[in-house]
This record gives C-alpha cells, sequence and structure tokens, in this order.
C-alpha cells in the first residue's frame, strides 16, 4: 500500500474517534461532528474557526455563504474543493455561533494537529484571526500576518503556514475580497503548481459567483 493510501486510511480512523468524541461540552448540542472534507493527501489545507448552523446541519465544513466565496477564491486559482482539504480548529458548532472557548481549543487541537500530520500538506491556509492566533502561536492579528509564509510548530508538528481573512470577514467588509484575491493569487507558486493543476488569473472569477453570493 503507498504511503498515501496509509496516511488516508490513519485519517479515516481518526475521523472515526471524532465522530464519536465526548471531549467537551459542545458534544452534548451539536448534530454532527464536521471533521472535515476534502482530498486526504491535498497540498493545501484550509483551517476555518468552526462549524456554523449549515455546517452543523449538513456535516460538511465551509457550507454557507462564507463556503460559496471560498469555492470561489479557489476557483480563481483552478482548484477546487475537492482538490484541497478544508477544516476549522473546532469540529462542533459553538451554540448560537459564540466564539469558541479555550477548553474547547484545549480539548479539540489535537486532532487538528493530527489531521495536518496525516494529510502533509504543503501550505496550510488559516482563514481568519482565530485560527492564524491558534496556529502561529502569536497575537499578531490577521491584518498584519495575511499574505505572508511563516514557518511555524503546531501541536509538535512542523508547518508552513499562510493567513489570509476569513471569507465571512469579505461578506461583511467588500473592500477585503480585493485582498483575499491577491493573498490567494499567491498560493499557487506556494504549494508549487502540481500536474492538473491549472491557475488562473484571478481576474478570471466571473462577476456572476459573486452575484450568486449576494455580495455585490
Ligand atoms: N463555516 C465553517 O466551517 N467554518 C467557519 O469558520 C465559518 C463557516
Amino acid at each position: 500500500m503507498s504511503d498515501a493510501a496509509v496516511r488516508a486510511q490513519a485519517l479515516e480512523r481518526l475521523h472515526e474517534s471524532l465522530r464519536a468524541c465526548t471531549r467537551c461540552d459542545l458534544c452534548e448540542e451539536r448534530t454532527q461532528v464536521v471533521v472535515g472534507a476534502g482530498d486526504p493527501d491535498a497540498k493545501l489545507m484550509f483551517v476555518g474557526e468552526a462549524p456554523g448552523a449549515n455546517e452543523d446541519r449538513t456535516g460538511m465544513p465551509f457550507v454557507g455563504q462564507a463556503g460559496t466565496l471560498l469555492e470561489s477564491l479557489l476557483k480563481g486559482i483552478g482548484l477546487t474543493r475537492d482538490q484541497v482539504f478544508i477544516t476549522n480548529v473546532l469540529k462542533c458548532r459553538p451554540p448560537g455561533n459564540r466564539d469558541p472557548a479555550a477548553s474547547e481549543v484545549e480539548a479539540c487541537q489535537r486532532f487538528l494537529a493530527d489531521q495536518v500530520l496525516l494529510i502533509q500538506p504543503r501550505l496550510v491556509c488559516t482563514l481568519g484571526n482565530f485560527a492564524t492566533k491558534l496556529i502561529s502561536g502569536r497575537p499578531d492579528g490577521i491584518s498584519t500576518v495575511h499574505g505572508t509564509v511563516q514557518q511555524v510548530r503546531f501541536g509538535g508538528v512542523d508547518i508552513a503556514l499562510f493567513p489570509v481573512f476569513h471569507p465571512a470577514a469579505a461578506l461583511y467588509q467588500r473592500s477585503l475580497l480585493g485582498t483575499l484575491q491577491q493573498d490567494f493569487a499567491q498560493i499557487p507558486a506556494l504549494i508549487g503548481a502540481a500536474p492538473g493543476w491549472v491557475a488562473q488569473p484571478v481576474a478570471a472569477m466571473p462577476p456572476s459567483d459573486h452575484a450568486q453570493m449576494g455580495v455585490v
């Protein structure tokens, strides 16, 4: 069996244990655990904050408006969500979409570090302040650190970290969309364009995608 197949099996076992997790109180109110989705051998991994109501209902990460924008940004660099791996810091929804509690992050972060270890992405792209501060271990906010690669160690795992604004932030503040597109435009070079990954210029993103998301 190939190394990638062994890692994919181990990832599935990790996800099975995650689906039964009772390490924090979020297990009492969740509909389902949102472990993450995508290619278990992805070169590029995205980490958001926590599942929201849509994710809790469907079991899939980033399926609301922020997810539609994320897909559109990926399309702009010639990728689909099946070619990357998308997950969150927390795998269960905090009630009312409140901020994750420190105890919940503490209970969950081993799972995230194990996902990185098993997927072995070339680049971990954090979406927004929360995931960025956790994985970098630094207090610097996303406005300062977005669009620049950092070498960090998280949960004993060495990571090439690339923070970008959270797509939800661009839904509220449209001026951030251009910044997000510029940061995304760096990604193909950072992961080393692999065969079959035809990067398109960001300008190729069709306006209709934005219109469908209700952000224009
Ligand atoms: N959906 C997710 O899965 N994560 C976020 O951080 C926001 C929306």
